[in-house]
């Protein structure tokens, strides 16, 4: 394979405009604490296998069963990035060709569901994602949309809502992920919900796999049909998704993603998934996830302390939700002047957001990305201190340029995984 810095060599020659943009964005990972929960650092060997020449192959199909010859080496690729997910979740069978999440979920509807069907999930607002059933989403549009939510003291899901819910709509399939709930999920009650009404029950672990895996979230695979999930969020994989099922529905799934929905499959995304597999399945990884979360809580505790009000009054997992309301200053202003200060994060609906979508009352931070930087709970608390200031005083030019320096300063001490230094 060839070594990085020659390969960006041939890239800075034929096309300097990409090469610089890309350079620009490795530096500017490098100087900011980046707080979007989504977001995280992949290692050196998964960036490598990314990047690799198995771009240039061809592969519908499964091993075994291709379309194309030339697949010796795809078809033992791709058998062990099955096998190793097989293993790390502990399921029957996996599907790692899912060009990535919201694909994932198109594909278990249609491998499992008929036009129209209903489709029970959480609501985008109160923290659910779009392909659960959101209106603007396929999933509403191509199947029958009802959603639960938190409940608007708690934030918390109301188990009994969704089992009154689930019995009056009786839902063909119900959905259960999230992309802004700070809390764990019940999967043992889901899962009693979805047998006791007659539906299939799809936990979409796409924000939380990297938990799973280190045992710092409850595991759905005891509960779930089906689990569907991205590979690049807290498993700190290539931009890609996984579906992982019990045997019964391994051959509806694969067909639904080839040749249903997709061609070939991105052969260096299952390579950079399998690299990743493979680090997530060490004492490493274990200790990362565990950390992820204590990150969170010492980032949610210090917040607290400053007057900050939390969704749901903290986090068990690697994501806060900020309500601002009470502070005078609406999420995007907060976010774009963290933003300007070398803090990146997004704006965010809050439960019940008084405020619209494109303009909501609240942000969203998470400690994925920071953790994988090697920074601890003291970081945490310094951090918070930083937020504090700059949404504190947004306009305040002169002390976002202060804490964007001092930023700068403390994330050199943090090296970043698969950037060199
Ligand atoms: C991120 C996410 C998805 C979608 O993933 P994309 O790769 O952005 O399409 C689906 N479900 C949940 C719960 C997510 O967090």
């Amino acid at each position: 394979m060839l070594d990085v810095a020659e390969e960006k060599l041939a890239l800075k020659e034929t096309d300097p405009e990409v090469f610089q943009l890309i350079e620009k964005e490795e530096v500017y990972q490098r100087e900011s604490i980046r707080l979007i929960p989504s977001e995280n650092y992949v290692s050196r060997a998964v960036l490598e296998a990314s990047g690799s020449v198995l771009t240039n192959k061809y592969s519908e199909g499964y091993p075994g069963q291709r379309y194309y010859e030339g697949q010796r080496y795809i078809d033992q690729l791709e058998s062990i990035v099955q096998e190793r997910a097989k293993a790390l979740f502990g399921v029957e069978h996996a599907n790692v060709q899912p060009y990535s999440g919201s694909p994932a979920n198109l594909a278990v509807y249609y491998a499992l569901l008929e036009p129209g069907d209903k489709i029970m999930g959480m609501s985008l607002p109160d923290g659910g994602h779009l392909t659960h059933g959101w209106k603007v989403n396929f999933s509403a549009r191509f199947y029958t949309a009802v959603q639960y939510g938190v409940d608007p003291k708690t934030h918390l899901v109301d188990y009994d809502q969704v089992r009154d819910l689930a019995r009056a709509e009786r839902p063909k399939i119900i959905v259960a992920g999230a992309t802004a709930y700070p809390r764990r999920f019940d999967f043992k009650t889901l899962g009693e919900i979805a047998r006791e009404v007659d539906a299939y029950f799809l936990a979409d672990i796409s924000h939380i796999a990297g938990l799973i895996v280190a045992g710092a979230h409850p595991d759905p695979a005891p509960h779930a049909d089906v689990i569907s999930t991205t590979t690049h969020k807290t498993l700190r994989g290539p931009r890609g998704a996984m579906i992982l099922c019990r045997e019964e529905h391994a051959k509806a799934i694969d067909r639904a993603v080839f040749p249903a929905l997709q061609g070939g499959p991105h052969n260096h995304t299952t390579a950079a998934i399998g690299v990743a597999l493979q680090e997530a399945s060490t004492d490493a990884f274990r200790v990362y996830g565990q950390q992820v979360v204590s990150n969170a809580k010492a980032l949610a505790g210090e917040l607290l302390e400053r007057g900050f009000r939390l969704v749901s009054g903290g986090t068990d997992n690697h994501l806060i939700l900020i309500d601002l309301t009470d502070k005078g200053v609406f999420g995007k202003k907060a976010a774009k002047a963290l933003d300007r200060a070398g803090i990146v994060c997004n704006y965010n609906a809050i439960p019940n957001d008084p405020r619209k979508p494109f303009s909501p009352s609240g942000i969203r931070i998470g400690t994925p990305a920071v953790t994988s930087r090697g920074m601890g709970e003291a970081e945490m608390r310094q951090i918070a201190g930083w937020m504090d200031r700059v949404v504190g005083a947004p306009e305040d030019e002169e002390q976002v340029e202060r804490v964007r320096s001092e930023v700068q300063e403390f994330c050199a001490a943090f090296p970043v995984p698969g950037i060199p230094q």
